[in-house]
């Protein structure tokens, strides 16, 4: 299994049910055509332009076996919201395939190295990595690291050059209770309070969350701050405020872990408010 993984969204099939279907194309082709190219035919640019792009940095748990013997005493640690962001990939690939968005995604845990940070960040790797000597961690950030960033700074800067503006979500979850301390958002929206578009952007977000008859508690730069380290702000340090909003999306993980109807309702009251605003 790849470490960090894009996928796009079907295309729609256009042509009567029963009709004649294209031939499928040559191997040669098929490994020759960029995978850039797809996103121009297959995700959606809505009326206003702006093309959304979806990411999910803690979308697994999974320890590569080349890297097993560092968590052997690593128990529940890896299960936990430590490991992973739990609900988190579901929620993702749920709002790619609805409003046809890619979804980049990495299904590594964040205790091998956390995609979410900057590489200079002394919270990169974990108590399990820290040991790891400076050539075995560069081999660890060019294979899990590097091509999830590269990645969405390549789909980006592919919707700019087609003349897009991109609204980028980074689809994460939190844990309910932090250091005995419960956390009382049912979603948290982050973004950078220093950039309009964004603020504006998740007010009406909010707004429209508030209105799905879930009564669910939506804040703002809650339960952490936008414009902290990690892979959204350094991605607005490149694109400018005018055509690329950045925001986090947290999800508090009790519904995904513990409530499947409530899930359900919350995963189609996202999906159906974060397209009103596209
Ligand atoms: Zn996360």
């Amino acid at each position: 299994m790849e470490s960090c993984a894009l996928v796009l969204p079907k295309e729609r099939c256009s042509s009567p049910r029963g009709a004649a279907r294209k031939p499928p194309l040559t191997k040669t082709r098929q490994k020759r055509a960029p995978v850039l190219n797809n996103l121009q035919v297959l995700s959606r640019r809505t009326p206003k332009g702006n093309r959304l792009i979806l990411t999910c940095e803690h979308g697994g748990n999974r320890i590569p076996s080349a890297y097993a013997d560092l968590f052997s005493k690593a128990g529940a640690e890896l299960t936990s919201h430590r490991g992973y962001d739990p609900g988190a990939l579901d929620l993702a690939k749920a709002l790619g395939s609805a409003l046809r968005a890619p979804l980049v995604f990495s299904t590594v845990s964040r205790l091998l190295v956390e995609l979410n940070r900057t590489a200079r960040h002394p919270a990169l790797f974990s108590e399990f990595t820290r040991g790891l000597t400076p050539a075995e961690k560069d081999k660890l950030l060019r294979r899990y690291y590097w091509p999830h960033w590269r990645m969405i700074e390549s789909l980006i800067a592919e919707s700019l050059a087609q003349g897009m503006r991109v609204t980028h979500i980074g689809v994460h979850t939190f844990t309910p209770v932090l250091h005995g301390v419960e956390r009382t958002a049912d979603i948290g929206l982050l973004y950078d309070p220093a950039r309009p578009r964004e603020k504006a952007f998740c007010v009406r977000w909010q707004e429209a969350l508030r209105k799905s008859g879930l009564e669910l508690r939506v804040r703002r730069n809650d339960p952490y701050r936008g414009a902290a380290d990690g892979l959204t702000t350094h991605l607005r340090r490149h694109f400018g405020s005018s055509r690329y909003i950045g925001v986090e999306l947290e999800v508090n993980n009790r519904f995904a872990v513990d409530d499947a109807p409530t899930w359900r309702a919350i995963q189609r009251a996202i999906t159906q408010s974060l397209d009103s605003l596209l």
